[in-house]
């Protein structure tokens, strides 16, 4: 997107600094399931609600590959803040490199002009938050399985529908759904309001991991949407999915700084620093030390194919280029899970005391797998058949 006069090391800076407050904070989100709030204020009064805002709209103007470096750094300190602040920056991120990125006829790229700029008008002069809720657990790709409906009306759409893991439930200003106009073949993105008319947050949430995502059940019950939040002109969702799948990759930094977390956490622990722990230095055990260097080495894997692949992210990929993404995707999002496991064993069992990080990290990073639509099964299944029957 270019214009940032913010370099990405200042960038990467600016979470540097609130990192002590959000590891410190991160225990609570996790004992009580709820929103970094505090987390995102702290964004907010550091102009880094507006990292992937154009500058010229106000923003830092961070290109993809810097948020990839910012959203690692939050990841490291908050897993569940890394995560949620991804669903806010993929819109800002697709409505913006993206965008520009794709074809869209003159008139299109007129009225996204318009629509963009006072959507980051909101995010960077009134705070606002957006999600995407996307999932609704029908279907495993980015463009199928959208059962939620938008029935046009009198200056905009009626969204009825149902969203499963709709992450900052209750913290977001704008719900970002995928949606379909019956008749129509294509998937519209639209910012239903969440404090409009029909809009419910159900179910409870008590999970495993990743708990101060608070991704509760998302009810839309006829709620008008106006023309002006249709984020993305008609059909440029399916074309971006098509043509820049790279922002499917936009989960995985959150799990990348989470796997340096666990890094963090194992090296004082051995070092016998980790504030907390009972347990002595570890670090003259030979077969720890080989266990300590596995940890380094997945995590050091994780980064390089992560970051080689979002800095060679072209549109229109290849399929070697595809695989790049889908190969990273996994290594990185199995890679942490496979860290932290190690980091309790190398630490022993002493670690693994909830007064501890290792044990919430262990969690956390348990779910990087499972996230749709470039999950781990699903990456595994297209590099199985890649290169293999066209
Ligand atoms: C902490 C956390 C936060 C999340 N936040 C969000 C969010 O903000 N927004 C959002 O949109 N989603 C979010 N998700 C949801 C996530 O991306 C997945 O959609 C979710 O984990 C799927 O759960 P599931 O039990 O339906 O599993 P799955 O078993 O993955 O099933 C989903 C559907 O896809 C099908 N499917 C799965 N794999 C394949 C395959 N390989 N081939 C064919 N079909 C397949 C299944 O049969 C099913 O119909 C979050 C998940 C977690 C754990």
């Amino acid at each position: 997107m270019g214009n940032s006069t913010t370099t990405r090391a200042e960038m990467v800076g600016l979470v540097q600094a609130m990192g002590p407050a959000m590891k410190q904070r991160a225990v609570k989100y996790d004992l009580e399931a709820s929103f970094p709030f505090e987390n995102f204020a702290d964004f907010a009064a550091n102009g880094l609600m507006g990292v992937c805002v154009p500058a010229r709209y106000g923003g830092l103007g961070a290109s993809y590959a810097d948020y990839v470096r910012v959203s690692e750094e939050i990841g490291r300190h908050c897993g569940a803040t890394g995560l949620t602040f991804n669903m806010h920056n993929a819109t800002m991120l697709w409505c913006g490199e993206v965008s520009d990125l794709l074809d869209m006829t003159p008139e299109q790229r007129e009225q996204h002009e318009i629509t963009r700029t006072e959507m980051y008008r909101g995010v960077v002069e009134r705070g606002d938050i957006h999600s995407q809720p996307f999932s609704e657990g029908l279907a495993a790709g980015a463009t199928a399985g959208v059962a939620t409906k938008a029935v046009p009306v009198d200056g905009g759409w009626l969204v009825t529908g149902r969203k499963i893991f709709a992450s900052l439930s209750g913290a977001a200003t704008f719900y970002n759904v995928t949606c379909q106009v019956p008749g129509e073949d294509i998937i519209r993105l639209l910012g239903v309001p969440s404090n409009g008319d029909g809009v419910q947050i159900v179910d409870d949430w008590d999970p495993l991991g990743m708990r101060g995502t608070v991704s509760r059940t998302l009810l839309m019950n006829d709620v008008f949407v106006p023309h002006s939040n249709e984020w993305m002109p008609a059909g440029l969702y399916n074309q971006a999915a098509l043509r820049y799948p790279w922002l499917f990759l936009s989960l995985c930094p959150s799990y990348l700084g989470l796997t340096g977390g666990v890094i963090d956490a194992t090296r004082l622990y051995l070092r016998g620093e980790l504030p907390g722990q009972v347990a002595g230095s570890r670090r003259d055990h030979p077969i720890k030390q080989v266990g300590w260097a596995q940890m380094q080495l997945k995590h050091q894997q994780s980064r390089a194919m992560m970051y080689r692949a979002i800095d060679e992210a072209v549109l229109d990929p290849t399929q070697d280029e595809l695989v790049r993404g889908w190969a990273a995707a996994i290594t990185v999002m199995e890679h942490a899970a496979e860290v932290a496991s190690l980091a309790i064993k190398v630490c022993g069992g002493q670690s693994m005391q909830k007064n501890l990080p290792l044990e919430r990290l262990y969690r956390d990073s348990r779910l990087g797998s499972t996230m749709l639509p470039w999950s781990a099964e699903v990456c595994t299944e297209r590099l199985g058949t890649a290169g293999l029957f066209d």
